[in-house]
């Protein structure tokens, strides 16, 4: 963009919103990225509306300069989502941040996009309610990016993922029209426009309002943490657990690596550092069935040798042993200056294979890989640490990733559980989905999005970069076939 039609844009900007548009470039510094740290690109501006007709008036602009726009909540996400990928004006939520109504009665609440997660929580709480969706990144992260990317935490295994949980939004569309979609009440007709824009990742228009479903807290919580010799009885207790027909709030593991890194941080929480996993096991519910599930745990873990079986006896202790499951990812900065989380997804009785395919593209690539993840959606987190000032550690780590993410696909899995798509796995899709689903997805698209300005070059893949996945896809070097779902059921193969 030219100096003098940045100059006009920048004056349009600020006829609308006065001081609360920054485009020096140490004010623009810290928006240059996400917590996805590899992909760097700085917006010409960023602008902190108040209101949906503020939104509508920045979307209206930007039209009119032709300049491509993004929304961006705390930036904490890991795909990428919320870094400019061409010159574009930053639509940041900060300033939207009120809890607009609470029902009670009706078990909802009316929110702004920029509210941070667990105020939410801390709003209704002293009724003996809260949201659900726990993000480990809730201290930071906001409902508007929670929306955008379906977000999960470690209690959707029971309570289910973001989409769950949103009634209704108002959203300003990318030709700055405003919508309302769905509601308050439950299930309205016609097209579940809520479902489409949920985990739509800020492409398909900017939420400026949130109605959220709030829950009542459970009668009874039991917390524990299991420790093991080896990660394969770890992940043999999960499928266990689960078929048994336990339904667990939360199923938690983090391995050797990540266990020393939260117990050298201020995270630490205790966990046996000579193990070589640990499971968070967390049951709520009434109290009777959270005894009998307490139980059936306790059998499980000792059955599968656990080394030992710690119960949480009171709420500081819970407090204690999620601390550190809640920091790891903090935890990991001790490791190295960068690291890629990855969110690669496997059906449940897959994990213990994967895994070990994990630690071998680990030795493959010669990176410090560590593990932490949702086991009982069979959520995978590698997590690998490097620095990002040496670019050939960099390309090792990417191809090592990129590997991961095939290798899930291959066992039947998905690229993302949680974190979206964005530009990290943008050029992936083609693994996971053929031309006829692609075309769906960029239909839709281009129906909300037509000028192509709102988030562009994110989700969907170019033609170019379809037509090189398909060409990879024959090589993929998997040095152990991934056992077929027959070979499992006749007992030929580790499941
Ligand atoms: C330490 C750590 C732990 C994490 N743990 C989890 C976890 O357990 N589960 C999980 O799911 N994720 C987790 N994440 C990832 C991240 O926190 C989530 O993806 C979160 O939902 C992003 O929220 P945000 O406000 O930071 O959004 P941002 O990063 O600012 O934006 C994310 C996407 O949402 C879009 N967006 C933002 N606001 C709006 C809006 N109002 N309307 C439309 N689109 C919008 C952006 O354009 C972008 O595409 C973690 C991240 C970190 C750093």
């Amino acid at each position: 963009m030219s100096p003098s039609a940045h100059a006009r844009l920048r004056d349009d900007l600020r006829a609308l919103l006065g001081a609360r548009v920054h485009d020096r470039p140490e004010e623009l510094l810290v928006y240059e990225c996400d917590a996805m740290t590899y992909f760097k690109n700085r917006p010409l501006a960023v602008t902190f509306p108040e209101s949906t007709a503020e939104v509508a008036a920045i979307v209206r602009t930007c039209i009119r300069h032709r300049v491509p726009f993004l929304p961006r909540g705390a930036g904490t996400g890991l795909s990428g989502g919320a870094t400019p990928t061409r010159a574009a004006v930053l639509i940041e939520t900060a300033r939207m941040r009120q809890v607009l109504h609470i029902d009670l009665d009706n078990r909802f609440a009316v929110v702004q996009p920029g509210l941070v997660n667990i105020l939410l929580t801390q709003a209704v709480a002293g009724s003996g309610f809260y949201y659900a969706p726990d993000p480990s990144s809730q201290m930071a992260c906001t409902i508007g990016g929670n929306v955008a990317e379906n977000a999960g935490g470690p209690h959707c295994l029971k309570h289910g993922m973001t989409a769950k949980h949103i009634l209704g939004l108002t959203v300003v569309l990318p030709d700055a029209e405003v919508v309302e979609l769905g509601g308050a009440m439950a299930d309205p007709p016609g097209y579940d426009l809520v479902g489409l824009f949920v985990g739509s990742e800020g492409t398909l228009g900017i939420a400026t309002e949130v109605v959220v479903r709030i829950e009542k807290q459970p009668q009874s919580v039991r917390t524990f943490l299991a420790s093991y010799a080896s990660m394969s009885d770890a992940c043999a207790s999960v499928t266990d657990i689960i078929a048994r027909g336990v339904d667990p709030a939360a199923l938690e593991i983090l391995d050797r690596l990540t266990i020393e890194a939260v117990e050298s941080s201020v995270y630490a929480a205790g966990y046996p550092r000579e193990a070589e996993a640990v499971l968070l096991v967390e049951v709520d519910g009434l109290e009777a069935e959270v005894e009998l599930a307490a139980r059936e745990v306790t059998t499980i873990c000792h059955e599968r040798g656990a080394l030992a079986l710690e119960e949480a006896r009171e709420e500081e202790e819970r407090r204690r042993l999620w601390k550190g499951r809640k920091g790891a990812f903090g935890a990991m900065g001790r490791i190295n200056t960068d690291l890629l989380v990855m969110d690669g997804v496997v059906p449940r009785h897959r994990l213990e294979w994967i895994l070990e395919q994990v630690y071998r593209v680990r030795e493959k690539y010669g990176v410090t890989l560590s593990n932490v993840f949702h086991a009982g959606d069979g959520n995978l987190h590698p997590n690998i640490s490097y620095d990002g000032r040496d670019p050939e550690e960099t390309q090792r780590v990417l191809a090592a990733g990129e590997e991961i993410l095939r290798l899930c696909i291959e066992a039947g899995g998905v690229l993302s559980g949680e974190h979206g798509i964005g530009v990290e796995k943008r050029d992936f899709m083609p693994y996971l989905f053929d031309d006829v689903d692609l075309d769906l997805m960029r239909r839709v698209r281009d129906v909300w999005n037509p000028l192509g300005l709102c988030n562009p070059d994110k989700v969907l893949p170019t033609a170019k970069a379809c037509v090189e996945a398909r060409g990879r896809m024959l090589t993929l070097d998997s040095e152990t076939p991934v056992p077929s779902a027959t070979d499992v059921a006749k007992g030929e193969a580790q499941p």
